[in-house]
């Protein structure tokens, strides 16, 4: 069976991918088989140059076929805010209560109709041979004032999906996925796979 790495040690990322790319008789590795490559900087401006930065970095250092996603938060009130800092928006580490709380405190006052944001997923996959191809997806919300939900991760608690009328923390996991920036980027791609697999030298 042919590999593929995933330049990603999350779990659900793994899981989602290897199911969806099973039926092409490929096998995805997580990014922790290859110790070697240590971290990667990711100091790209956009989803995409971190995304491709991931992507490049790990197919050149294993000789395979290298998928990276790379994705945030873009609030219109902020002017994009947090975008590609959205990880690290209340400083760095990864805690998701400090960044919600910030997002919070900086929207202090600000109406229904000026909360809109949205989640933006860019996905990248890259061969040894310099083939690339990329695909997006984006998920409309609205910020909310306070927490509801147990599900997902990140500002998920958060984040309301007004056809749904629902905080995407609220839903299931499956339900999430059908209608998020990340399925949408995951389903583009696959659509273009074949294609850019036959150019892949694999
Ligand atoms: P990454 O692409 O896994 O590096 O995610 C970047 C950051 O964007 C995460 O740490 C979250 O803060 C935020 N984010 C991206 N996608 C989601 C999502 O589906 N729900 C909640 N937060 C998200």
């Amino acid at each position: 069976m042919k590999s593929i790495v995933l330049a990603s040690n999350n779990k659900g990322k793994i899981r989602e991918f290897a199911q969806l790319l099973e039926p092409l008789g490929l096998e995805v590795k997580p990014l922790s088989d290859f110790p070697e490559i240590g971290d990667i900087v990711e100091d790209g401006e956009t989803f995409l140059d971190n995304a491709l930065i991931k992507a490049r970095t790990v197919s050149a250092k294993t000789g395979l076929v290298a998928v990276a996603d790379d994705s945030g938060l873009e609030v219109d009130h902020l002017n994009g805010a947090p975008g590609v800092y959205s990880a690290r928006f209340a400083g760095d580490g990864h805690d998701d209560h400090a960044n919600n709380e910030k997002l919070l405190r900086e929207l202090t006052g600000v109406p229904d109709e000026k909360r809109t944001a949205r989640y933006r997923c860019v996905m990248a996959a890259v061969a040894p041979n310099g083939q690339e191809i990329h695909t997006q997806g984006s998920y409309e919300g609205r910020i909310a004032h306070d927490y509801k939900g147990k599900g997902g991760f990140g500002y998920d608690v958060i984040f309301i999906d007004p056809e749904l009328g629902k905080h995407v923390a609220e839903i299931s996991a499956e339900e999430k996925h059908s209608r998020s920036h990340r399925g949408k980027a995951i389903r583009r791609m696959l659509e273009i796979w074949p294609d850019f697999w036959a150019k892949s030298g694999q």
